[in-house]
């Protein structure tokens, strides 16, 4: 099988596949709170979405993640995580939400083939999760993890991006929050993308060094060798089986082991969440009429595109314009 592999020889098994920019929140890290998302022509369909991951697939991809913008927005979901679970090859289908219409979909979305599931949770407090999130309800992101444990989703990962000042004192909480329900958490230092006027990402920076320092002082936190084949650092919490995962892009750079490639909404295949490589699939499947083996083609010349690393810099003005949701986080 012909596989994908980048200058600097790292193999590329990892999609993340954008299936929305819109989301029912507006997390103050994320979006600015007035959002023009993409005319509904400029997004790919559910089956170019489909498309572009059959390819993917085989080119030996055997893990995808559907993100957004939150995908639980995104009309028919459902079908196309059964198109995508029962595609040979694919080791791996997972989807990351906010949780909030999880109550509703979970028993659905396994029903259908999703296999993991991380669930965005910044905050235990209902006050701080609206402030963080803008107009969120806690209350429905507990039901939405309640629904899924239930309709058979195991270790699901909360994610949760700690800001100083904002939620830094509640490290502790998220923790024993995540044992309690046998969930795994990572911690996510903030990056730079896209411009948010009335929020400062130099202020509010929390480095995983001092998070981590917090939560040796109160838990026995034992450093794992496992991977996720991901960007983390795991450790794991004494006496328990919660993983504790750090997603460092500041102070810990993790390209060298790079495995992944993001496609936008729009259907821009992204080399780098930090640079602007990429390549145009919705032009080459809706004006230039390519077959899945032109698709295919064009996909492994691109590796060629793929960079060395990020240069994330919080004092600079975001070298990056697009959001976060843009680019399925
Ligand atoms: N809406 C879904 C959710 O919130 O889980 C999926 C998309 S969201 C963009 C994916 C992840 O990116 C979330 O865990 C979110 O907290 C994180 N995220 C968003 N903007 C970020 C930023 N500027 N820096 C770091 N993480 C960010
Ligand atoms: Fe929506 Fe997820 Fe962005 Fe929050 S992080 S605004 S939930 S896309």
């Amino acid at each position: 099988m012909t596989t994908l592999v980048d200058p600097f020889l790292r193999r590329i098994r990892y999609l993340r596949l954008s299936v929305t920019d819109r989301c029912d929140l507006r997390c103050v890290y994320c979006m600015a709170e007035d959002m023009t998302f993409l005319p509904r022509s400029e997004v790919l369909t559910l089956e170019e979405l489909a498309r572009v991951a059959r390819v993917f697939v085989s080119l030996g991809v055997d893990k995808i993640r559907l993100t957004g913008g939150e995908p639980l927005v995104r009309q028919n979901l459902p079908w196309l995580v059964r198109e995508l679970s029962a595609l040979p090859g694919l080791r791996e289908l997972a989807l990351t939400s906010n949780g909030t219409r999880l109550a509703a979909a979970a028993g659905e979305l396994r029903a259908a083939g999703l296999n993991r599931l991380n669930v965005s949770l910044d905050s235990l407090d209902p006050q701080r999760f609206r402030a963080i999130t803008r107009v969120g309800d806690l209350d429905q992101v507990l039901a939405g993890l309640r629904a899924a444990r239930e309709a058979g989703f195991s270790r699901i990962k909360l994610n949760s991006v700690i800001l100083r000042g904002r939620n830094d004192d509640e490290v502790e909480a998220l923790v024993e929050f995540a044992a309690r329900e046998h969930c795994d958490i990572t911690f996510i230092e903030e990056m730079p993308l896209g411009s948010i006027d009335e929020h400062d990402r130099a202020q509010t920076f929390m480095p995983s060094a001092e998070i981590l320092e917090r939560l040796s002082a109160r838990f026995t936190l034992l450093p794992s060798t496992e991977s996720s084949g991901g960007p983390a650092r795991y450790y794991r919490l004494a006496g328990g089986d919660t993983r504790i995962g750090f997603i460092s892009p500041h102070s810990h750079n993790f390209c060298a082991s790079c495995n992944r490639v993001r496609i936008t909404v729009e259907g821009r295949l992204l080399l780098c969440l930090g640079n602007e490589h990429s390549l145009d699939l919705r032009h080459l499947m809706r004006i230039e009429g390519c077959d899945d083996e032109g698709l295919r083609e064009a996909i492994i010349r691109a590796m060629a595109l793929k960079p060395e690393r990020h240069h994330f810099d919080l004092h600079e003005a975001p070298q990056i314009v697009r959001f976060m949701n843009m680019t399925g986080g």
